[in-house]
């Protein structure tokens, strides 16, 4: 079905104001509103193409799009909001605040029409449940399965949830005679408006409970503790949060469930610090080791690995080992583990040492004036080779 023009839809020209086009919108809106013209399948159709004509039109960036490219400019996933058949009646409803909130003094006609009081069952949805995990930096490293006990709300095994002792524990709902909607007269400056919205003494089921489900009071939902299984991927860093979608609390009446969020929090590791997705590793050796070089053992999240430290390692060398750091969060990257080396100075020595000391004062390979040692400006490109 090929679609009908926006401006001609609205009845205003292309280079019409954004002024002109709410204005114009506005008309139409009132025109066509399905309270006005009950039951009118044709009414309901101009209506709803008056809505998406206007929701393209009233946004520049998509009126722009739509004069460049017409329909395909602004259709599919980058519209936004005509997914399948066109815009819903709520989301159309939803925008009304702004077309008849402003300049529009008085009419309160149209005040009952905010999305979630209209027609349709209401549905319940249960709330969010917070939950913290401790990972070390192993886990982090590798991703984690977690298992956790949470206390929530489960739906009730004794009704299934829908509250109701049995199937016979039903009774028309008096406010709406079983229709889960309630229509008020309304007088407007239109003349009478006829608006309908979801049934508050039954939420839209159209039915009472006479006979409550006991283990739950007929509220379809029972405090309990629920063992749940988490996959955490490798990567995840301190404060993220992750979502696991409908297990939270359970909902009242078969409703919706919440969702479960994960807030991760990091163990010290003993021995590695973070630095992003970076690990870094103090070495503390010796003077003769430095001087001598010397195998060492370095920690990380994978296990020990050897290193062999080049003779002549100075001080504040960083030695780098590529990609044994951590991987970032769904995605093939890795970190590297920095190996930050000192060198340790004793404060206190034996009477040999120092005799021995003493005679390295005076060697000439000692003496930094003589190149026995490195400039700073080498130690310093050594520090990041
Ligand atoms: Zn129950
Ligand atoms: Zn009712």
């Amino acid at each position: 079905m090929s679609k009908r023009d926006y401006y001609e839809i609205l009845e205003v020209s292309k280079s019409a104001s954004a002024d002109e086009i709410k204005k114009a919108y506005r008309k139409k809106a009132i025109k066509y509103h399905p309270d006005k013209n009950q039951g009118d399948k044709a009414a309901e159709e101009k209506f709803k193409e008056a809505a998406e004509a206007y929701e393209v039109l009233s946004s520049p960036e998509k009126r722009q799009r739509y004069d460049q490219f017409g329909h395909a400019g602004v259709g599919g996933a980058a519209g936004g909001g005509f997914g399948g058949g066109g815009m819903s009646m709520d989301d159309i409803f939803s925008h009304f605040g702004d077309i008849f909130g402003g300049g529009f003094g008085g009419f309160s006609g149209f005040g009952g029409f905010g999305g979630s009081s209209r027609g349709g069952r209401r549905v319940n949805k249960g709330s969010n449940l917070r939950v913290k995990v401790k990972l070390n930096l192993e886990e982090i490293a590798n991703g984690a399965e977690k298992k956790i006990k949470v206390k929530k709300y489960v739906q009730c095994k004794s009704c299934g949830g829908n509250g109701a002792a049995d199937s016979s524990s039903y009774s028309n709902c008096s406010t709406c005679h079983g229709t889960g909607q309630v229509t008020r007269i309304s007088n407007t400056i239109l003349g009478q408006m006829q608006t309908s919205s979801t049934c508050p003494t039954c939420g839209g089921d159209g039915k009472n409970i006479t006979n409550k489900c006991a283990p739950c009071a007929g509220e379809g939902i029972v405090r309990d503790e629920e063992v749940i299984s988490l996959n955490i991927p490798a990567g995840v860093e301190e404060g993220m949060q992750l979502s696991v979608s409908g297990k939270g609390n359970a909902a009242r009446r078969g409703g919706v469930n919440g969702d479960l969020l994960v807030l991760i929090e990091e163990e010290k590791h003993p021995e590695l610090v973070r630095d992003g997705n970076n690990l870094i590793y103090s070495l503390n050796i010796s003077i003769p080791d430095a001087i001598l070089g010397t195998p060492v053992e370095i920690p990380t999240v994978e296990g020990k690995v050897k290193v062999k430290i080049e003779p002549g390692t100075q001080p504040g060398k960083i030695l780098r080992l590529r990609g044994k750091g951590l991987p970032e969060v769904n995605s093939y990257g890795r970190g590297d583990l920095l190996v930050q080396i000192q060198v340790f100075i004793p404060k206190n020595i034996s009477k040999d040492d120092r005799k021995a000391i003493e005679k390295l004062q005076t060697s000439e390979s000692f003496d930094p004036s003589n190149g026995g040692g490195e400039s700073f400006f080498s130690r310093m490109k050594n520090m990041f080779e």
